[in-house]
């Protein structure tokens, strides 16, 4: 049987950390999908057109450190406007949702356009502000030369072309429980989003 979770929201809002806890939690696979487009944005940026990349991804596109950085999101988010690029990326994305045993996939467009029909929908925010500060964290973390107000614009930047763009716009669906974390703890996010599974399984 399948059952499929989808997490929408923009970047840093906690997403990622959620639909992992959620998946272990639960035994569900996880797809990131935004390292789907930040391995074609790679790719762009090594100088390959982003069309060939998208329709040619294989796993070792989804490795290396330098996937998760500032340079590759923000190339990402400019491939993913791409319409023809979104419907190169879309059977696996759809395949990898209907597996057996249950699947959390994580993005900006998965309650809306790659899993209408998921049995549970979030959409994890929070402020610009708070999203940018944990961004910044968690990349200074990891030694990069970054400083805030930089991940703010970073952020704001993002979020404008990921909500503008036509082709699959991040928005809540309208049948999403969103799920602000401001001002929640991780732990506080992660144990809400169980208890709306739980109620729908
Ligand atoms: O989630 P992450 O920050 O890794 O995503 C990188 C970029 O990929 C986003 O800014 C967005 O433009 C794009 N993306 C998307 N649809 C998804 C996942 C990511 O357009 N489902």
């Amino acid at each position: 049987m399948s059952f499929t979770v989808a997490i929408d929201g923009p970047a840093a809002a906690g997403k990622g950390t959620i639909s992992k806890a959620v998946a272990a939690h639960f035994g569900f696979a996880h797809l990131d999908t935004g390292l789907l487009y930040r391995a074609v944005g790679r790719r762009m940026l090594r100088g390959e057109l982003p069309l060939a990349a998208a329709q040619s991804l294989g796993a070792g596109d989804l490795e290396g450190d330098d996937l998760r950085g500032p340079d590759v999101a923000q190339a990402a988010s400019k491939v993913a406007v791409i319409p023809d690029i979104r419907a190169a990326l879309m059977d696996f994305q759809r395949a990898f949702a209907s597996r057996a045993g249950g699947a959390v996939l994580d993005g900006r467009d998965i309650g809306t356009v790659i899993c209408p029909g998921a049995d549970v929908k979030l959409f994890v925010t929070a402020s610009p502000e708070v999203r940018a500060e944990r961004r910044f964290a968690e990349l200074s973390g990891k030694g990069l030369d970054v400083s805030y107000e930089g991940v703010l614009a970073d952020v704001r930047e993002r979020d404008a072309r990921d909500a503008d763009r036509a082709a699959a716009p991040m928005v809540a669906a309208g049948d999403a429980m969103v799920l602000d974390t401001s001002e929640l703890s991780i732990e506080a996010a992660v144990a809400r989003a169980i208890a709306v599974i739980k109620a729908a399984r």
